[in-house]
């Protein structure tokens, strides 16, 4: 995290700032709303003029116009007078309460009443939003309601953090890209497609680099187009095998590698390096590492490049549904499903098969269960501690509708 540094920051339209950072505090221009106005459609007067009314001997007010929404307020409010008012229209000077129409009685082109509270529904200037006021905080990731307040100031564009510009490159003699004809014993190239939305999903810019043969050459060149970019990421290539060039090309290339190998399983063959401060990550080949890798290393980075100020997954406390051995030596992360009991605990199962070629284990999860360094595993019942990867799917229990009382019909085919 001390090795990657925030990207520069760019002005963009509304349209485009959902889920971008904010680079700068916003502040606001304008007093929203502008002027005192009414929140209901009815009838505006003031309160003053109804004291000693009652039912038996009301006030009858006469009715002088009608202020709709957009018009001026006009004529301050006479003795005894009031005006039909629409919502959102500006409340006429000495009126200090509306009636709504629904609670009205009109006799005549008079509003018979009796003794009004001041200050009902009337919306006053300001309430919202104060002119110069900051409304939005640096690091805020900006969701809808914040684009609302800004559009409410009539402002179009907002100054965000760049997204990162992701390189991701596949390596193997034996991965090929999808639409070739693999060989005998060949395999599709799934990295680089799952990295690819990984990268999406952060709000970064990812681009495919292809694979890389299991040539020093080849691999070279890849990588030094790779590292036009803001962050290169590569899989594979990165093992202790005869044809594994990664490490090797990284630091011909000038490439600072500062770890290449991680106490944790799976995933121990990792290389994190920098050049001219471009992270560089070599993330393992094997399927669910590499995912695995870029949830735990790369996701948190990029982060920290655009700006955010929460970097990492929720992390929760679940109870273990079953029995799990480990050696002590490495960190595991196993992949779990987490659900939440009705009684409001969470408790989570592995998702079968942890082997580290076994892409399933990563796609039912919805959470990764941390086994520390020198932990011999867990017994059912035990706590553990787990990374939250889809939290929504965490909350929703098992099988658990969020309104357990409400039949929704099926939709029509
Ligand atoms: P390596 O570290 O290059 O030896 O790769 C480890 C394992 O991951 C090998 O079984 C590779 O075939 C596999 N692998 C490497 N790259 C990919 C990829 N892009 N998609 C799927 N599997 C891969
Ligand atoms: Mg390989």
């Amino acid at each position: 995290m001390e090795n990657v540094r925030l990207l520069g920051t760019e002005k963009v339209f509304l349209s485009e700032a959902s889920g971008r950072v904010l680079s700068e505090p916003f502040f606001a221009r304008r007093d929203v709303p502008p002027l005192d106005n009414s929140a209901m459609d009815g009838f505006a007067l003031n309160s003053g003029d109804t004291s000693g009314a009652s039912e038996k001997s009301p006030a009858a007010l006469r009715i002088v116009r009608t202020i709709g929404a957009g018009d001026r307020a006009g004529q301050p409010l006479g003795n005894r007078e009031a005006v039909r008012i629409m919502t959102g229209a500006p409340v006429p000077d000495g009126a200090d309460t509306v009636i709504p129409v629904e609670d009205a009685v009109v006799e005549d082109g008079f509003l018979i009443c009796g003794s009004i509270r001041k200050g009902n529904h009337i919306r006053l200037a300001g309430e919202d939003i104060r002119s110069g006021e900051e409304i939005l905080p640096t690091g805020r990731v900006l969701r809808a309601a914040d684009v609302g307040l800004v559009a409410s100031q009539g402002i179009s564009q907002v100054r965000v953090r760049m997204r990162a510009g992701v390189a991701i490159l596949g390596t193997g003699d034996e991965v090929v890209s999808l639409g070739e004809n693999p060989g005998e014993g060949q395999i599709y190239g799934s990295n680089s497609h799952a990295l690819f939305c990984l990268v999406r999903e952060c709000g970064g810019v990812a681009r495919h680099l292809g694979i890389a043969r299991d040539d020093p050459r080849d691999v070279a060149e890849k990588v030094e187009e790779g590292l036009l970019s803001d962050v290169l990421i590569t899989s594979g290539g990165v093992s202790m095998g005869d044809f594994d060039y990664l490490k090797g090309v990284f630091s011909e290339l000038g490439v600072n590698i500062l770890f290449q190998e991680v106490a944790q399983k799976p995933g121990k063959p990792m290389v994190f390096g920098v050049r001219d401060g471009k992270p560089v990550f070599g993330l393992p080949g094997n399927p669910v590492s590499a995912t695995l890798g870029f949830e735990l290393y790369v996701r948190p980075a990029l982060f920290r490049m655009m700006g955010h100020e929460r970097l990492f997954r929720p992390l929760i406390t679940a109870v273990l549904d079953e029995d799990i051995r480990k050696k002590p030596g490495r960190r595991n992360f196993l992949r779990g499903v987490v659900h939440r009991r009705e009684d409001g605990e969470f408790h989570v199962a592995t998702t079968g098969d942890q082997g580290s070629g076994i892409l399933r284990s990563m796609s039912r999860a919805n959470g990764i269960i941390i086994l520390p360094e020198q932990s011999e595993g867990g017994k059912a019942g035990d706590e553990v501690e787990v990374y939250l990867i889809d939290s929504e799917d965490a909350l929703y229990g098992e099988g658990e509708h969020p309104e357990p009382k409400a039949q929704s019909p099926k939709p029509k085919e």
